[in-house]
């Protein structure tokens, strides 16, 4: 193991920046609420992927690759789902199917390691009917109209992580407005399926079928997977209030325990040229989009740029940019081998995952490569690698760059056997017009011994 370097996150359940002491440091156990699967994930899902795939990645730097488990869940089982499979008229499984295929395709791009489990709701339903019996039993939970609620006032300290005033708690909560409701804020854990839904024998001696609702999916997806408590619980801001709240009431009532998570982590929310992304608006991306214009590596990197729990603007200047920054640093790194973290890299990532300062310590040490000290090539690299970056070779890479630039290869080609004719006859009035035409066209040449090569300008 390497050598601890004290890792600080922001907690959202205590407002604050605490030092990480896992429960088990043989095994530090995060959970990161996933996806629900019904549709391509848009860029705004993207962001937990990638910033937990970071906090996923240092946590094994720290502590070893065998000793970090992480569960993301797949929300398989939904009413989006529902309607979905029926307006497209297939199996409610082969939508889920098809859309997990394509959400795995889509983060690999974007350079995100697989969690060490997937869960898939559906396949949970016990552990969902057991935590549910326990909430009966205990009096936390109650049978109303073969609906299985909880009862939030029977939970003292109710609503620690969001914090939200009372009053604005049960003005949430009224959007279900249900005559059966003991009380306005109480939540749905189990309810009946409709004929054509998926059902499921309900608990709580309800008769008919029924199907969970989405909270206490993932209360039993990390029971299963991490035990009734574990240390890192993630997702975005829009799921403090209310999915983990109800969350942390489900698993702290269900087990007894003071904590579910010792550290709850937020994503900020992302918005698209300044706007919120929203179909109605037109500016909805998908992941898919994104990747038929830019690499998985650009997306990353225009991802990172911004600290995790600041709002991020996505647009198409921040791409460039960090197309421009990956083609330098790959030029720089010019596939040196190294694995290692740079230490001032990871002393700001362990400052609550600071990748802005992260990339400002990549830039000084691509400035003291470029300034003579190439020892530093291999630790460049390697950092990029550890981060997820660097994932072609550098020729592949500048190839890439030169396909998506337009640039016609051929012509160029052409133009530089043209260029070599006229300096063989010592025009070089026309060979400087070739270099200029070249150039114009955002053609860099490089001459050598042992001939001229080319590549796009940076
Ligand atoms: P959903 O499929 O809507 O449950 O979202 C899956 C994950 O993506 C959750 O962690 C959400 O908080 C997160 N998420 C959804 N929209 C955005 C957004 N615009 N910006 C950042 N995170 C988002
Ligand atoms: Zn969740």
């Amino acid at each position: 193991m390497v050598t601890l370097m004290e890792l600080r996150l922001y907690d959202t359940l205590s407002r604050e920046k605490r030092v990480f002491t896992p429960i088990d440091p043989a095994m530090v156990r995060m959970y990161v609420c996933g996806p629900t699967v019904y549709d391509y994930a848009h860029i705004g899902n993207a962001r937990p992927v990638i910033v937990f795939d970071v906090l996923f990645r240092l946590l094994r730097h720290l502590y070893g690759e065998a000793h970090v488990k992480y569960v993301r869940n797949i929300t398989d089982v939904d009413d989006k789902i529902n309607a979905r499979a029926a307006e497209r008229g297939i199996d409610i499984r082969q939508l889920t199917e098809e859309t997990y295929k394509n959400f795995k395709e889509d983060v690999a791009a974007l350079g995100c390691l697989p969690p060490t489990v997937e869960p898939r709701a559906t396949e949970h339903i016990e552990e969902m009917k057991a935590i549910i019996e326990r909430l009966i039993k205990s009096g936390h939970a109650y049978v109303a109209e073969d609906n299985v609620l909880f009862n939030v006032p029977s939970m003292s300290d109710y609503g620690q992580l969001s914090k939200r005033p009372m009053d604005e708690m049960i003005a949430g909560a009224r959007v279900e407005v249900a005559p059966y409701k003991k009380d306005a804020q109480d939540f749905v854990l189990w309810k009946p399926s409709k004929p054509g839904e998926p059902g499921w024998p309900s608990p709580g001696g309800i008769k008919t079928p029924g199907r969970p609702g989405w909270h206490i999916e993932c209360s039993a997806m990390s029971w299963k997977h991490l035990g009734e408590t574990f240390d890192i619980h993630g997702g975005g801001i829009d799921l403090v209030f209310p999915h983990h709240e109800n969350e942390i009431a489900q698993s702290r009532c269900a087990f007894h325990q003071d904590v579910m998570a010792n550290y709850w982590m937020h994503n900020g929310f992302l918005q698209v040229e300044g706007e919120k992304m929203s179909k109605s608006l037109g500016n909805f991306i998908t992941i898919r989009d994104v990747l038929k214009d830019w690499p998985g590596e650009v997306a990353r990197f225009n991802m990172l740029k911004t600290h995790y729990r600041q709002p991020i603007d996505w647009t198409v200047k921040g791409l460039e940019e960090a197309w421009k920054t990956l083609d330098d640093w790959y030029w720089i790194a010019n596939d040196a081998p190294g694995a290692t973290i740079s230490a001032p890299v990871l002393e700001a990532l362990c400052d609550d995952l600071n990748t802005h300062q992260v990339i400002t310590a990549l830039h000084g040490l691509r400035n003291r490569i470029q300034a003579g000290e190439d020892k530093l090539r291999g630790e460049f690299a390697g950092t990029l690698r550890a981060l997820g970056f660097l994932r072609e070779s550098a020729k592949d890479w500048a190839s890439r760059r030169q396909v998506a630039s337009g640039v016609d290869a051929a012509k160029v080609e052409g133009l530089i056997a043209a260029r070599k004719a006229a300096r063989a006859s010592k025009d070089f009035k026309e060979s400087d017009r070739i270099r200029d035409e070249l150039a114009a066209m955002g053609v860099v040449l490089k001459d050598s011994k042992e001939g001229t090569t080319w590549e796009i300008a940076r």
